[in-house]
């Protein structure tokens, strides 16, 4: 997800000749996107599938999962959980969406390393690797980055990609409210998009609606708990094991909840940790306007954008919340 000072006016990269001769040479396409993927991920690995599909390209989607996420259950049935056996070498791509890091695609980072590697990505840190690279940091959603190439290429937009990348775009834009000013090609993108027959209604009901009762229960006992810092520059809250439990990963509706803190007057950070398994837990961090919290969950070992980023911590909650919230006071006090 992308923020202002991400988003400045600059040319969009060319995209590299060798990655569309790549899909042209090519057979078969194993399109793989990071761990715990999000709509944008899920979105452009299954529009960049169809498109190279309608090429007559075999195509294999992977995704090391899980689909916790309320909104991207209904794709969990497109994707392989495993790495497809007996690809011939020469004739297959990998290519990899979304994920600027080896250890996100984990379990599959070493068989990789048999083929061809494309990656496609906006983020703007980590560690970029595969033989073919096409990073594009200001890029709203990759989505929109393969709507791009999609054009490039001159193959058709069906109703059907339409749909996947409006998914995406709207997904990492927050629904289009964290895109700043003087960044009308996003615009021009969406307009594409719905001349296509995509639906911002039908992509709305699909990400944010049909929630379960008890999700917006989980809403409530979490912004309940919220605690403010630094003069409510700072706002903390955080999921509890036994809640993890009782609700389950489904119930989570982060964005939602990122928005309400967000939205307190004189918030700058939000932090949200997640109780996960055994002394490990997920920590997710977002800010309004000036912290930087890619930085900042790179420092943990994860990573992200300048305004929303996150990493895993192998250890007591407690330990890494109180770690953090010290962290903090030098950007704030
Ligand atoms: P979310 O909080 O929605 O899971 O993630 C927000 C952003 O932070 C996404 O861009 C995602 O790629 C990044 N992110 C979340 N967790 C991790 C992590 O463990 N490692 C890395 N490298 N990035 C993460
Ligand atoms: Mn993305």
């Amino acid at each position: 997800m992308l923020h202002e000072k991400d988003m400045l006016m600059l040319p969009t990269p060319p995209i590299p000749q060798e990655l569309l001769k790549a899909f042209n040479d090519h057979q078969h396409m194993v399109i793989l996107g990071h761990k715990n993927p999000d709509g944008d991920c899920l979105n452009s690995q299954l529009a960049l599938g169809r498109v190279l599909e309608n090429r007559g390209k075999n195509i294999y989607l992977l995704s090391p999962g899980p689909f916790k996420r309320y909104e991207i259950q209904q794709y969990a049935s497109n994707f392989l959980k495993d790495f497809p056996e007996g690809l011939p070498k020469k004739d297959t791509l990998v290519i990899v969406l979304d994920c600027s890091t080896l250890d996100r695609i984990t379990p599959f980072e070493e068989k990789i390393k048999d083929f061809t590697t494309a990656v496609i990505d906006h983020h703007a840190a980590g560690k970029h690797f595969g033989d073919i690279q096409y990073i594009h940091s200001r890029a709203f959603s990759v989505t929109f980055m393969i709507q791009h190439i999609i054009a490039e290429m001159g193959d058709e937009l069906t109703q059907e990609i339409a749909e996947y990348l409006l998914f995406g775009l709207a997904t990492d834009t927050g629904f289009f409210r964290h895109i700043p000013g003087k960044r009308g090609e996003v615009f021009h993108a969406a307009a594409e998009l719905l001349e296509a027959g995509a639906s911002p209604r039908r992509v709305h009901e699909l990400m944010y609606g049909n929630r379960p009762f008890e999700s917006r229960k989980l809403l409530g006992l979490l912004l309940h708990r919220a605690e403010p810092y630094y003069e409510g520059k700072l706002i903390v809250t955080w999921e509890e094991r036994k809640e993890h439990l009782q609700f389950g990963e489904e119930m989570r509706d982060s964005e939602t909840l990122y928005g309400q803190l967000l939205g307190i007057k004189g918030c700058e950070m939000v932090l949200y940790l997640r109780e996960d398994g055994d002394n490990s837990c997920t920590v997710g961090l977002r800010s309004n306007n000036y912290v930087d919290v890619g930085l900042l969950a790179s420092s943990y070992g994860g990573g992200g954008h300048r305004r929303a980023a996150g990493f895993t911590y192998k250890g007591e909650r407690e330990e890494i919340q109180t770690t953090l919230i010290q962290t903090c006071k030098e950007l704030f006090l």
